[in-house]
């Protein structure tokens, strides 16, 4: 049985003040006993200040990026162990931002995938088409390509810290969320092309959040999905209550 995760991307949003606050407010309110695993990833600046008010409780945080070397003469760049001191346990990588507006590559995003797993980091893998290739019906060979990419020389425990977001570009900040069907639709076809690159366990035991417009009232149509693992949320994971009512809307 996998494990529900409801993850917050604030991306370049809140003052230090506000982060401090959103996170006290998601720490008070993650129900007592809940098995779901809650993590917010605020910008860098205010890592260490989430950290601090999250410490000792149920909530990880999480980096939005992280950079593919470890060290050296990389001005404006962050590495995988500067995230793990500022209290970081996960971090989003090939978010759909950082691909399209950002020129993230495929092998980019396998270079970022390996140093931050190799530093003991979660990484959470962000894949997904663009309106443009669902409209041609090319989505399932985005996933081939992407998730085949990324996971390229991963070993089987590298696998056990990987978590996929699949965020269908279409839906990311637009309010067009796909159905519940859709997205079991395409997080199934995700994990069988995983059971076909790497076998059965790693694929089955693979947590598969949808990302893409998730909100308090949706939510639970998507996480009752068999093969929706939980949701990574931008824009409603700004406001505490919005947040804390997909968190229970996750079943388990
Ligand atoms: C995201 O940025 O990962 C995201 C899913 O954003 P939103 O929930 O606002 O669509």
């Amino acid at each position: 049985m996998r494990t529900k995760i409801v993850a917050g991307n604030w991306k370049m949003n809140t003052t230090r003040d506000e982060a401090v606050a959103l996170a006290k407010a998601v720490v008070a309110g993650v129900p007592a006993g809940t098995k779901t695993k809650v993590l917010v990833c605020p910008p860098f600046p205010w890592l260490t200040a989430v950290a601090e008010v999250t410490r000792g409780t149920p909530v990880a945080v999480g980096a939005q990026n992280v950079f593919h070397e470890k060290k050296g003469a990389f001005t404006g760049e962050v590495s995988p162990g500067m995230l793990r001191e500022c209290g970081c346990e996960y971090v989003l990588v090939g978010h759909s931002e950082r691909r399209h507006v950002l020129g993230e590559t495929d092998a980019a995003i396998n270079h970022k995938v390996h140093t931050a797993l190799e530093d003991g980091l979660h990484v959470v893998l962000c894949v997904g088409e663009t309106l443009a290739e669902r409209e041609r019906n090319l989505q399932e060979r985005v996933f081939q390509r992407q998730v085949y990419a990324a996971c390229a020389g991963l070993t089987d425990e590298q696998f056990g810290r990987l978590i996929f977001a699949y965020e269908p570009v279409w839906a990311i900040g637009t309010g067009k969320v796909a159905t519940p069907e859709q997205a079991q639709t395409a997080h199934h076809n995700i994990r069988q092309r995983m059971s076909q690159l790497y076998g059965e366990k790693i694929a089955g035991s693979l947590p598969i959040l949808y990302g893409g417009s998730v909100t308090a009232e949706n939510a639970a149509g998507l996480l009752n999905q068999p093969d929706v693992d939980g949701a990574l949320v931008g824009g409603a994971s700004l406001k505490a209550d919005q947040f804390l009512a997909i968190v229970t809307a996750a079943p388990g």
